[in-house]
């Protein structure tokens, strides 16, 4: 919940929107109930939510669980979809992907996508597989893999790219690796 604001909070509680469901919980300050962002109650003045990013803080402030969309029941899990994301990177290291294909793969849309990568994964997707690509370069150079092909068996079009990310990323260049 670090990561969001109070503004985008409350913009999803107006919005019912279930996407951050799990994220954060809401209170409502006069009633010292609490609620998933996309309980269907009555929305109470902006002035009286108060967000919670666990359940266990809530209920430490002295809240009780709503009795509507009952967030005592929800799931404490990361979203259903983002192990079937996760996966899909982690089992296609040697190609580029895109948003695209990550929208296809998760079934929800490329803002929550964005969102939960940056809550969960601190980067954006794309960056967090460019990450996984590396480490897979990484251990193709420890089994003497040929370094003319290295830069296509990751996902990178041009030596000199994969070159610079590869540097960017672990401070030294794919060469050193072989040296060690
Ligand atoms: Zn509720």
């Amino acid at each position: 919940m670090e990561n969001l604001l109070r503004k985008e909070m409350v913009r999803a509680r107006v919005r019912r929107d279930a996407s951050y469901d799990g994220l954060f919980y809401v209170g409502v300050r006069t009633m010292k109930i609490y609620c998933l962002p996309s309980c269907k109650a009555r929305l109470s003045l902006e002035e009286n939510m108060v967000f919670f990013s666990t359940r266990e803080k809530a209920i430490t402030a002295g809240y009780r669980s709503c009795k509507r969309c009952k967030p005592d029941l929800y799931p404490d899990i990361t979203p259903y979809w983002l192990n079937k994301v996760l996966d899909y990177m982690k089992n296609n290291v040697s190609q580029r992907i895109n948003e695209k294909i990550l929208v296809r793969v998760a079934g929800v849309d490329i803002s929550t996508i964005r969102r939960n990568f940056k809550l969960y994964c601190r980067s954006t997707p794309i960056a967090y597989h460019r990450k996984l690509r590396l480490a897979y370069a990484k251990e193709l150079i420890r089994k003497g893999a040929n370094s003319n092909e290295l830069p296509s068996q990751c996902g990178f079009k041009s030596n000199s790219g994969f070159r610079a990310a590869f540097s960017k990323e672990f401070g030294h260049s794919p060469g050193e690796v072989y040296n060690v």
